[in-house]
């Protein structure tokens, strides 16, 4: 385990655990998700890239400990348990809440931006658009993030990691 991962870790998400890439993305870590490539591609990506690997896969988690890398197989099921694993298993202590956190789109990994919500009217909803003043876009696949309803539920799921962190 190197201290070197301490700072801005980044991940790879094995199949099955799609849901923890989108939020690990949207607390603004850098994510890959990988349900379809090989092992052996997969741990070439994993040594490469220096990523951090989340699996369910046994064999694979040993394959890669062996190696000396940091891997997380989580012993929880749900999803915030195995979130509070991982991010130990890290050493983070704390996530700013969002929109403070919210750099990278949950769906893609890309980069966000902020834009004038102006510029993206069409794509927020008429009952929103009064109540933010900013909205983001993803560099990548172009989808627009704003403070509303759905940042909240993040926001109550992150005070709940925060304080188990914590302890
Ligand atoms: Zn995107």
């Amino acid at each position: 385990m190197s201290l070197a991962y301490n700072n801005h870790p980044v991940f790879v998400i094995d199949a099955m655990l799609g849901n923890i890439a989108k939020k690990l993305r949207l607390f603004g870590f850098d994510t890959k998700y990988e349900s379809n490539i090989s092992d052996d591609l997969l741990i070439k990506e994993v040594l490469q890239q220096k990523r951090i690997l989340v699996t369910k896969d046994r064999q694979l988690y040993h394959r890669l400990k062996s190696k000396g890398v940091l891997v997380i197989l989580p012993s929880r099921i749900d999803e915030t348990g195995i979130l509070i694993e991982l991010l130990k298993g890290c050493q983070i202590k704390h996530i700013d809440l969002l929109p403070n956190s919210l750099t990278r789109c949950g769906m893609c990994n890309g980069s966000l931006y902020t834009v004038n919500k102006n510029s993206v009217i069409k794509e927020i909803p008429y009952n929103v658009f009064d109540h933010i003043d900013t909205a983001y876009r993803c560099t990548n696949c172009l989808k627009v993030y704003w403070n509303g309803t759905h940042i909240s539920h993040i926001n109550i799921l992150l005070e709940e990691i925060n304080y188990n962190l914590k302890v």
